[in-house]
């Protein structure tokens, strides 16, 4: 890597790692009050993927991180199963802070939109993976519904979206968790097509 490049990403780690604190200790919205911990990103600093979910649940709200709980194991059970293609990946949340019973709420998700897209334009991903409807509409507001969506690429003003059915949906049937599994392989096939290379 030229110095100027190594510059570059070095800026970026710093740039991150300051929205990251920013994001920390952010009061903007009611959900800051009831939270044990802003919920930020776990993974790759250069990813070319970055699955976005929902919003932080307890365990979440407990680690500080996003994705740790029940979900977060079918989740990394099935990036384990992606092929080598995949490359490095990312994981976080459109709202960075639990929500009292874990309602999404649309307005504090309003408030705290800039965050997400600060944390994309510094990771610069290649590929964004929706995990269900919420982060689908965050990214893509004219998708159609997560069950047509879910399984298939798509262009959305953000960039290529691959979605996928929140992986708590696939944990409550088996109906989903079979969606779940055949939209993870078709993901699994788009990637190793080396559909990536071509973005
Ligand atoms: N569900 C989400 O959408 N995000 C998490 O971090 C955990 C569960």
């Amino acid at each position: 890597m030229g110095r100027a490049r190594r510059r570059g990403a070095a800026q970026r780690r710093a740039a991150f790692a300051r929205l990251t604190e920013e994001i920390r200790g952010c009061t903007l919205c009611p959900l800051a009050r009831g939270r044990q911990h802003a919920v930020v990103y776990r993974g790759s600093l250069t990813p070319r993927v970055v699955f976005v979910g929902e919003a932080p649940g307890a365990a979440e709200d407990r680690a500080g991180v996003p994705f740790v709980g029940r979900s977060g194991r079918l989740l990394d059970a099935a990036i384990a199963q992606l092929p080598p293609e995949l490359g490095a990946f990312g994981v976080l949340n459109v709202l960075k802070c639990r929500p009292p019973q874990n309602r999404f709420d649309p307005k504090a998700a309003r408030t705290c939109r800039p965050y997400l897209d600060r944390q994309l334009a510094l990771l610069a991903p290649r590929l964004l993976v929706p995990l269900g409807s919420r982060a689908l509409r965050a990214l893509d507001p004219d998708a159609p519904p997560i069950l047509k969506a879910a399984g298939a690429s798509r262009t959305g003003s953000v960039g290529t979206l691959f979605p996928l059915l929140h992986p708590a949906a696939a944990l409550r049937s088996r109906r989903w968790r079979e969606r779940w599994e055949a939209d993870v392989a078709a993901l699994g096939r788009w990637l190793s097509s080396d559909a990536l290379e071509t973005l």
